[in-house]
């Protein structure tokens, strides 16, 4: 009798904890709710300690855990919860969301030595669109895991231009949930590519690749 009560507990369990997986995975099937943590972009737009500068169409935000030196967020005024619910309607808006972006990258006097790139994540963690725009140094105490790195340096990262391509030409953008995967790669150097042991070896590796001031103009 234990046993049934112990297997149907777990039944139980399971399914739980498999909905709680699918909530972190962030499937859109089920909207988040007002308070919770993924909806935490739309209070950042109007935290004045985050908030860089906004127009009529665009918030721009600093990243509360920035993963570089560098690390804003453009977000739309308009309600689009991700890439999924975007379509030609809405092409001109990325493509103000880019130009804004490049604007403050352009306004950076750092930008002289460091790259920078603009893009979305495969599968975003937070509601609501957002465009990174973020240095390449990726010198940031916030940028802790491999899922971070990869999610920056793989094709989980999605070029802004790649975006607004595949909307110019099918005008929707694919389903990229299969990169998923892309968070399990082995660590690798962004730029000269050679695998990295862990974590605490990358972050001492990446910084030999930042130039330093007057190295380029
Ligand atoms: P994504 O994986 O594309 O959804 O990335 C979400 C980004 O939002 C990450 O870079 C986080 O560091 C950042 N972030 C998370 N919570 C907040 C918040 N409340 N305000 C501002 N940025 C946040
Ligand atoms: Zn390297």
């Amino acid at each position: 009798m234990m046993a049934a009560k112990g297997n149907a507990f777990s039944v139980i369990m399971n399914a739980q904890k498999r909905k709680l997986a699918d909530g972190a995975a962030k499937t859109t099937s089920q909207p988040a709710k007002k308070g919770h943590w993924s909806m935490g972009l739309l209070s950042s737009m109007e935290d004045p300690a985050l908030k860089v500068e906004s127009d009529d169409k665009v918030v721009i935000i600093k990243d509360k855990y920035p993963k570089a030196r560098y690390h804003w967020l453009v977000l739309p005024k308009e309600n689009i919860p991700s890439l999924k619910a975007v379509s030609s309607e809405q092409l001109d808006l990325l493509k103000h969301m880019h130009k804004k972006g490049q604007e403050l990258i352009d306004k950076t006097e750092d930008a002289k030595h460091l790259s920078f790139r603009l893009g979305y994540h495969a599968i975003p963690s937070m509601s609501h669109l957002h465009l990174h725009v973020i240095s390449q140094d990726f010198d940031s105490p916030c940028l802790k895991h491999k899922k971070h790195w990869n999610s920056f340096t793989t094709d989980y990262f999605i070029d802004s231009e790649k975006v607004m391509e595949e909307l110019e030409k099918e005008g929707k953008i694919a389903d990229k949930g299969s990169r998923n995967d892309r968070l399990k790669y082995p660590l690798r150097c962004h730029v000269c590519k050679k695998e990295q042991v862990n974590m605490p070896k990358l972050k001492a590796h990446i910084l030999s690749h930042i130039a330093k001031p007057g190295d380029k103009e």
